[in-house]
């Protein structure tokens, strides 16, 4: 994986595995690049100050300053210690609940909610043989309604009507009620994101959460957000006790710093990423892949 690395990085790597001996000075200055490398992959400070602490802790040890080839051995650190951040937990939905399985799906608006909701839809009618209902709470957007209705019928799954006119805690009791009465093992909500963070909504979205039980809470969040995913994903994570993170627009040119931002911060596996617009553009999330793409 060194290849992936930057110029600089991987020069120093160079240097550093034709010396017999390294040097406290050497580490400190392939940690120097590490930091470079996270935060023009857009990772936030504190995240990037944690991090480095860790690998610099590994790296003062036996495995790098007593190793043969000490550039490598730093390399693999910080590739191990990247993806096994990123990486940890399950990386399925869980759907260990009597039926339906709810799904709560939280995140800003833009973030890719209620396309993600329609991809997930997708993925466990497909690949978990689960018989498939959606709804959104979003009455703030009757557009958004729509959206999802469309997606979800691309998705091969049902929709249950909702309307602006309603309360989303009544949308949801409903949804329940026929998602039991009908058999359904998943039940899919949407909801309503704001483009910020906005306390009526949280509040909503709580009280949503309290009403559904759900067996997972979805963070939503797009890989292009950069540094602003920290506040989003502290926002969220203080109003709900998430299960996991959707990153998605992974196909966008950004390195992916949020990854690791979100992941952090929230400490809740990433599950999948969105790879494109279209209903099949989910995969389950690759820490290592991401990895190499942070460190550009
Ligand atoms: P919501 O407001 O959170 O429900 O967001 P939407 O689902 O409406 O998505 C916002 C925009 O992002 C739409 O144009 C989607 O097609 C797009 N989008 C969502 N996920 C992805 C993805 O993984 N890749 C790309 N390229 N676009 C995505």
């Amino acid at each position: 994986m060194a290849t992936a690395l930057s110029e600089k990085f991987s020069r120093l790597v160079k240097t550093m595995s034709g010396q017999a001996r390294i040097t406290e000075d050497n580490v400190q200055d392939m940690l120097r690049e590490v930091r470079m490398a996270l935060l023009e992959a857009d990772v936030a400070l504190p995240v990037v100050r944690d991090f480095v602490a860790r690998v610099k802790e590994k790296a003062l040890g036996q495995e790098v300053l007593g190793s043969l080839k000490p550039g490598q051995a730093l390399v693999g650190i910080v590739n191990r210690e990247l993806a096994a951040t990123m990486g940890e937990g399950i990386s399925d939905i869980n759907l260990v609940a009597q039926p339906p399985a709810v799904i709560l799906m939280a995140g800003l608006q833009g973030a890719g909610k209620t396309t993600t909701t329609a991809k997930l839809a997708k993925h466990l009618i497909e690949k978990r043989k689960k018989k498939v209902l959606t709804v959104s709470g979003d009455v703030y957007r009757p557009a958004a309604i729509e959206q999802l209705k469309t997606v979800t019928k691309q998705a091969g799954a049902e929709w249950f009507p909702s309307s602006a006119d309603q309360k989303p805690i009544d949308i949801v009791r409903a949804a329940i009620d026929h998602a039991r009465r009908h058999f359904f093992d998943v039940l899919l909500v949407d909801t309503a994101g704001r483009l910020a963070i906005d306390e009526v909504l949280m509040a909503e979205i709580k009280a949503l959460h309290a009403e559904l039980n759900p067996v997972e809470t979805l963070f939503v969040v797009d890989a292009m957000q950069g540094q602003d995913a920290v506040n989003t994903a502290k926002a969220f994570k203080e109003a709900l006790p998430l299960t996991g993170i959707i990153l998605t627009k992974t196909d966008g040119d950004s390195r992916g710093g949020a990854a690791l931002s979100v992941r952090q911060i929230t400490g809740v596996p990433i599950k999948f990423a969105g790879t494109s617009e279209k209903i099949d553009g989910l995969e389950v999330f690759d820490a290592e892949r991401h990895a190499g793409r942070i460190l550009g």
